[in-house]
């Protein structure tokens, strides 16, 4: 069967065909890698960071930074439009879920005011596994 062109349609089965049981237990069952393995935890390449299921450009390499808390840590997504935050009450803690507004896959969560020193304090901490990096040039977009 044919996917759909709009990803947000795609069905549960359609995801696990295409992403690995790693990959889906993250991005489509919103589950966090262990902190420190991800590939791209202290990664300083420069490049675009894309949506592991379904491409779309998510955060560059000029606004990740290191956070220390052992997943990639960016201090703003690359558009206001490339994620959306929601509310996510699981595991008995309030905190802010982010997830691919393209193909609404979970990435990670949003924390603010910790005090990091970059000029928006916020921190996007997203599962390596949910990205994958195009090396290049990061600030031509
Ligand atoms: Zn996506």
């Amino acid at each position: 069967m044919d996917k759909p062109t709009n990803y947000r349609d795609w069905t549960e089965e359609q995801w696990r065909e295409k992403l690995s049981p790693e990959e889906y237990y993250v991005l489509r069952e919103a589950g966090t890698e262990p902190p420190g393995v991800g590939e791209y935890t202290d990664t300083t390449t420069e490049g675009v960071y894309r949506c592991r299921a379904c491409g779309a450009e998510l955060f560059r390499s000029t606004e990740k930074f290191s956070s220390h808390c052992g997943w990639p840590s960016f201090f703003t997504p690359l558009a206001g439009d490339a994620v959306i935050e929601r509310e996510d009450r699981s595991h008995g803690m309030v905190r802010t879920e982010v997830l691919c507004a393209t193909c609404n896959s979970h990435l990670g969560h949003v924390f603010a005011g910790e005090g990091y020193p970059t000029p928006t304090d916020l921190r996007y901490c997203i599962n390596s596994i949910s990205l994958t990096l195009e090396e290049g040039a990061a600030d031509k977009r």
